[in-house]
């Protein structure tokens, strides 16, 4: 599956951009746009859209290689793939704290 972005949706806050563990979305014009070239159907992009302003679309064929192909350092696009989902809890938990700290004040 591959994401498609519906441009009326989008509001250009940049979620889909920094969850991309493959780097393949930009913005354009404050939209967000995929390259399928470098797209590798993780769907990450989808789960943190905060307009379902993307959706999966059946993808014709594999476009590109695993990102460890090519970047060539060994590491699995599995493991990308845990790391970046790791690495956006650990940012939701802290922005909870920051905002739990506030209201402590
Ligand atoms: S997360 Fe959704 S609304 Fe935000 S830039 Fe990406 S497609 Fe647009
Ligand atoms: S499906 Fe994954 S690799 Fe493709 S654009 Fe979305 S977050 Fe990036």
């Amino acid at each position: 599956m591959l994401p498609s972005v519906d441009k009326t949706k989008c509001v250009g806050c940049g979620n889909c951009l920094r969850v991309c563990p493959a780097r393949a979305i930009k913005l354009k014009e404050g939209k967000a746009e995929v390259d399928p070239s470098l797209c590798q159907g993780c769907l990450l992009c989808l789960a943190h859209c905060p307009t379902g302003a993307i959706e999966a679309r059946e993808a014709k064929k594999r476009t590109a290689p695993p990102i460890s192909h090519r970047e060539g350092k060994g590491e699995t696009y599995e493991l990308s793939w845990e790391l970046n989902e790791i690495r956006m809890r650990l940012e939701g938990i802290k922005r909870r704290l920051a905002l739990l700290s506030q209201r402590r004040r």
